[in-house]
């Protein structure tokens, strides 16, 4: 439990980071933030990362891929690694990404605090680093989580270094503009042999908890997820002079498909998004040539998200092409319910001495399944992973208006710091 000066201690210290990272990277004429990877506002916030960490004494490492790693006692093997990431969707909103990085600073801000004896005072089996992962949401080059996918392995270094962005500047020459060297893109085995396990704080993205009544859930597991791009062919051709029975116009193909993706998630409880179109010759007097329209599903299971990919490359008729791919994530059960019993201690302060002698019954902290994807699911495979989310009372994210409110970030705080304490061994029990 925190006393009231270590909750003064970690407001402050939450309050003073969010406020110096809140300006990054936001549009002034829509409040949303565009910190697209390896972009200004996306230099400037990981500029950020270095000042926070300075401020605490904790070196720096940048990867082979350009993921930063602020590390609490010795870069080493079997370490406890917590964060998140800094990018964000067009126009998103400020928590989804960095409400894990900052409250990983805090968390280490209220462990020195309470003294438990954290790795630098040598007491505890583990380091901890906390981690900001490049590019996880693939604003700019179409491929989420990028540096966790190149970290593992799972994105091929020459595939990623040919990706472009929307005006056609490729993933390596952005990476040159930088200051970094794209030949470095890769599986890094030094950096993941680091990693023990790895925590994510992360803003709910959904209204669960506020239902619930709880500020902070555990992750149970992701999604399977992945994007599609349907190519529709048309002719272009004059909008006042072609009768409608003469055209060959893509856009009906189009709206079909959009309809049947609705009727189709809906049948298999599933989610399907169409939010991204290029329409060519995109003139309101010419009939297009050419619809090319990205598809998001997303289901509880691989075998539901097929069934839906297969229903609509019938019903559209198009060019349909999987773009990525991510499968079915469970996080670590053991990790999963430490985790939980952690996170119950701390947020549950009606037993008088919650660590010493659990309660009878097994405690109540959310279990929830996110159909976001994370950095988290591409390290699951590697580490025991595990996430922790902070209530949303809106559920509205990937957008401006995204919110938490500061008691229940907090909270998140609190959860985050008791969950490291306890992976990394403290309290000289060794
Ligand atoms: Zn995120």
């Amino acid at each position: 439990m925190m006393d009231s000066d270590q909750t003064a201690l970690v407001g402050r210290s939450f309050d003073n980071l969010w406020d110096s990272l809140l300006p990054i990277g936001r549009d002034q004429r829509t409040g949303g933030y565009r910190r697209f990877a390896w972009s200004a506002p996306d230099r400037e916030a990981r500029d950020w990362f270095h000042h926070a960490a300075a401020t605490r004494g904790l070196p720096v490492e940048v990867d082979r891929n350009g993921n930063l790693w602020a590390w609490w006692g010795d870069p080493r093997p079997d370490s406890v690694v917590t964060g998140s990431h800094l990018d964000s969707v067009p126009d998103g909103g400020p928590f989804d990404g960095p409400l894990g990085v900052v409250s990983a600073f805090c968390a280490i801000d209220l462990l020195r605090a309470q003294d438990t004896g954290g790795p630098s005072e040598g007491r505890a089996h583990r380091s901890v680093a906390v981690v900001c992962f490049a590019d996880e949401e693939g604003a700019r080059f179409g491929v989420a989580c990028m540096g966790s996918r190149l970290l593992t392995g799972v994105l091929d270094p020459h595939q990623a270094r040919r990706l472009t962005d929307a005006d056609g500047i490729s993933l390596a020459d952005a990476l040159r503009a930088s200051g970094r060297d794209p030949d470095q893109l890769g599986r890094d085995d030094e950096a993941l042999s680091r990693i023990g396990a790895y925590v994510e704080l992360h803003i709910e993205q959904g209204r669960a908890l506020a239902d619930l009544d709880s500020a902070v859930a555990i992750g149970e597991g992701i999604w399977p997820h992945g994007r599609w791009r349907f190519d529709f062919t048309g002719r272009a051709d004059h909008a006042g002079t072609t009768r409608l029975a003469d055209r060959h116009d893509p856009t009906l193909a189009y709206a079909r498909t959009i309809l049947a993706a609705r009727k189709h998630a809906e049948r298999l409880g599933a989610l399907a998004t169409f939010g991204k179109v290029v329409v060519e010759p995109n003139g309101t007097n010419a009939i297009p040539s050419s619809v090319r329209a990205w598809l998001d599903a997303r289901a509880p299971d691989e075998a539901t998200v097929e069934k839906l990919i297969s229903a609509l490359t019938t019903a559209s008729g198009a060019a349909v092409d999987r773009e990525s791919w991510s499968p079915e994530v469970e996080f670590d059960p053991s990790l999963r319910a430490r985790l939980a019993d952690v996170v119950a201690a701390v947020t549950q302060p009606a037993s008088s001495s919650p660590r010493a002698a659990p309660p009878p019954h097994r405690p109540t902290v959310p279990i929830l399944a996110t159909g976001a994807g994370h950095d988290a699911g591409i390290l699951a495979p590697i580490a025991p992973t595990g996430m922790l989310f902070v209530r949303n009372p809106t559920g509205v994210s990937h957008s401006p208006h995204e919110h938490a409110d500061r008691a229940d970030c907090l909270a998140g705080v609190a959860a985050l710091a008791a969950v490291l304490e306890d992976l990394v061994g403290g309290h000289g029990n060794g």
